[in-house]
């Protein structure tokens, strides 16, 4: 029997409700479909791609920015196979000449991957680092969150155990914009067992945060957002836009789902989205208390992104790679993200956790300001009179609540981190999020989708899909 909201009862969607357009969801979506069953994906945005956005690039007929995620790397092999199967292109992140790094009030040059700081603080970053990927290998696999040494790292914030694993002020600093960098937060806010989590979940620190060799290594020829959309273009008339799901009512046989103006009826929903939006639905019944409490502890980190376009990209005459990090600077991190022909050129810049919650408060022109004049400290005054600036605040995105990603709060894991995947009743939950290898990035997001497709199959069906090579 249909659980009834209110007295209605949903039109019939098919097999399968997908709650969320983004990466995850669609690649949930587009699994079910090609193995036969019967889709509707309900998407809140009037756009498919979630946290993947890509606009035209000012003054060019035809170049795109992403304002959203933007890098795949090495390791990253869902969505490298993924963008060979949509034949799309990838290209080096230019990073030829010399990084910049302004620590402790001095702006130096620096070749390489090791940045011109002082020796001992680098030394104390590199002991305190071996020390994280150690502790999150020693980590079982499975569940990941329990044991003693689980507890231990969740009963601390990511500050508190990097104050008794470094003894240098500017080690601290330093992994301050590491923390910045990868995710959108500060050291204070995380649980230190969610960061172990992280870093093994990628394969160690360095590819999070390298560029050739690391996360940041190759760029989308044309955007991002072409993979959402390639994917909901599949899918065809079984994407519905401007569908925000508020209600969801569910048994263990089936479910309902209200979805702007349309009530939808499956057997099964997979929510693809971030923990502390899906913990924004109405559900009824409640869900299990170990899920309700998980939602409520995993907040979206803080970030703006910031693009600021020349007619040429100037910095690489002087040398320099166009990339950059401060400990002091607001526009902590920044690269040269210019289109392949480097015609125009383009500065890019994030404000990332306090930076991006402070920078938020100010008017767009002055944020502008600010922005502009982070990126002249660091390139000089060519960098004052760009052609044009492109932000993107996700920190104002209703439906997203956030970026990068969410991160978990000290106390949340150990206690319910086995909600995280598991089912309940006809729900399931994708999103990059619930990913065990590249959470938080578009690779975590396509393994999420396919691992939430194969349990719907299996429940529907008892026959999960052939299992795909990591
Ligand atoms: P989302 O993309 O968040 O999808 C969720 C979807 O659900 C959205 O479309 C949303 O509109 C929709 N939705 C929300 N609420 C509702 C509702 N109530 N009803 C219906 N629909 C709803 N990753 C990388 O791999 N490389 C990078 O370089 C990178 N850089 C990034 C830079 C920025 C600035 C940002 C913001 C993200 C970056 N990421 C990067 C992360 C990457 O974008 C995400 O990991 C990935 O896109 C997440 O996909 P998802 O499907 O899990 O979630």
């Amino acid at each position: 029997m249909w659980p009834r909201m209110g007295v209605a009862v949903g039109h019939d969607a098919g097999d399968v409700i997908v709650v969320g357009a983004g990466l995850s969801g669609l690649t949930a979506a587009v699994d079910l479909a090609d193995a036969g069953l019967q889709v509707t994906v309900v998407e809140a945005r009037d756009r498919v791609g979630g946290r993947l956005k890509t606009v035209p690039l000012p003054g060019t007929d035809h170049d795109t920015l992403d304002v959203g995620g933007q890098w795949v790397g090495p390791g990253q092999n869902r969505i490298t196979a993924l963008l060979d199967g949509l034949a799309l292109d990838r290209f080096r992140t230019y990073e030829d000449g010399a990084h910049l790094v302004d620590f402790a009030g001095r702006l130096r040059r620096y070749r390489g991957r090791i940045p011109r700081i002082s020796p001992v603080v680098l030394l104390d970053a590199k002991r305190a680092q071996s020390a994280l990927e150690r502790a999150g290998r020693r980590l079982p696999a499975d569940e990941p969150w329990r044991g003693r040494a689980a507890e231990a790292a969740d009963a601390q914030t990511f500050a508190s155990w990097l104050a008794r694993h470094t003894v240098t002020p500017g080690a601290r600093r330093f992994f301050r914009v590491v923390t910045g960098a990868v995710f959108a937060a500060e050291p204070e806010e995380l649980s230190a067992l969610w960061v172990q989590l992280y870093v093994r979940a990628a394969g160690g620190l360095d590819l999070l945060i390298d560029t050739g060799g690391g996360a940041q290594q190759d760029r989308i020829v044309g955007g991002t957002q072409q993979i959402a959309q390639r994917l909901a273009d599949r899918l065809g008339g079984r994407v519905v836009l401007r569908a925000p799901v508020t209600e969801v009512e569910w048994t263990d046989r089936d479910v309902q789902v209200r979805a702007g103006g349309r009530l939808l009826r499956a057997a099964r929903a997979i929510i693809a989205l971030p923990p502390l939006l899906a913990g924004r639905l109405a559900y009824q019944p409640g869900l299990p208390t170990q899920r309700a409490q998980l939602t409520q502890r995993m907040p979206m980190g803080a970030v703006i992104k910031v693009m600021a376009v020349y007619d040429t990209p100037f910095w690489r005459d002087a040398g320099l790679s166009g990339q950059a990090a401060s400990d002091r600077l607001p526009v902590s991190v920044a690269f040269d993200t210019s289109p392949p022909s480097a015609s125009p050129g383009v500065l890019l810049g994030f404000l990332e956790g306090r930076h991006a919650t402070d920078a938020a408060t100010l008017s767009a022109a002055d944020r502008r300001e600010l922005v502009i004049g982070c990126f002249t400290r660091y390139f000089g005054n060519r960098a004052a009179q760009p052609e044009h600036y492109v932000e993107q605040d996700w920190t104002a995105e209703r439906y997203s609540g956030g970026c990068y990603g969410a991160f978990t709060t000290p106390g949340t894991l150990s206690r319910f981190g086995s909600a995280l995947r598991r089912p309940v009743g006809s729900l399931h939950w994708a999103g990059t999020e619930t990913a065990s290898r590249w959470t938080g990035y578009m690779d975590g997001a396509i393994e999420a989708g396919q691992r939430a497709a194969t349990e719907v199959l299996t429940a529907l069906r008892g026959t999960p899909a052939a299992p795909r090579p990591d």
